[in-house]
C-alpha cells in the first residue's frame, strides 16, 4: 500500500536526464527525516523475520537504505558497483540497456553461500539493471535472494517485475 506521506513527498522532474523521461527522485524522500523512518520501519517490519544476513545496495540511490536497514536488521551491506570503483578483485556481470551496455561488479569475498541476501535499489522501471544484480548476486550461490525497490513504474506501459522469475520475492513501497 502506499503511504501518503511518501507519495506528497516524492518529487518528478519532468524531461530529465533527456527530453520526454518523467525522473522520480527519491532524494526528496532521503532528505526528509519523516519519510526516512518511514521507509525504514516499513522495510524492517517486511523483512525482520526473513533471516537477511547481507543487503546489496546498488549504485548509488539503493545505499542510502540499505545502511539504515541493515543496521536495524543486524545484516552487513555490500556494495554493487559499476566498473572500476571497488579496489579489491571482483565479480562482474555484463548486461545491455536500451542503448549500449554496461557491467556491474561486487567484490569477490562480499557474500557466502551461508548469506541471505536482500538486493536493494531506488527505483524498478524496466528491470534490466536488478537482474543483472540478481544475476551477479547469484554467482555466489547464496541461500535465497530477495528484492527490494523504493519505487516501482508501473504507468509508462513497464512490467518491470517480468525480468524476475515468478518465484521470486520482490516488493516494492511505492507504486506509480
Ligand atoms: P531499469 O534498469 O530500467 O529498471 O532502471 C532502473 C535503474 O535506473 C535504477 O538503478 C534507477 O536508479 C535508475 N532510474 C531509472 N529511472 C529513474 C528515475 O525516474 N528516478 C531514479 N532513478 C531512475
Amino acid at each position: 500500500m502506499n503511504n501518503k506521506t511518501l507519495m506528497d513527498n516524492l518529487r518528478c522532474i519532468p524531461d530529465f536526464p533527456q527530453k520526454g523521461i518523467n525522473f522520480r527522485d527519491v532524494t526528496t524522500l532521503f532528505k526528509s527525516p519523516e519519510c526516512l523512518n518511514i521507509m525504514v520501519d516499513e522495510l524492517y517490519e517486511m523483512y525482520k523475520n526473513k533471516g537477511i544476513t547481507k543487503i546489496v545496495g546498488i549504485e548509488s540511490r539503493g545505499f542510502v537504505l540499505s545502511s539504515a536497514l541493515a543496521v536495524r536488521l543486524g545484516a552487513g551491506v555490500v556494495l554493487c558497483r559499476k566498473p572500476g570503483k571497488l579496489p579489491a578483485e571482483t565479480v562482474k556481470e555484463n548486461y545491455t540497456k536500451e542503448y549500449g551496455s554496461d557491467t556491474i561488479e561486487i567484490h569477490k569475498d562480499a557474500i557466502s553461500s551461508e548469506d541471505v541476501v536482500l538486493l536493494h535499489d531506488d527505483l524498478l522501471a524496466t528491470g534490466g539493471t536488478m537482474r543483472a544484480a540478481y544475476n551477479l548476486v547469484k554467482k555466489f550461490n547464496p541461500k535465497e535472494i530477495l528484492v527490494n525497490f523504493i519505487i516501482e513504474i508501473t504507468d509508462e506501459g513497464l512490467h518491470g517485475r517480468d525480468a524476475f522469475e515468478k518465484d521470486t520475492e520482490v516488493t516494492t513501497l511505492i507504486t506509480v
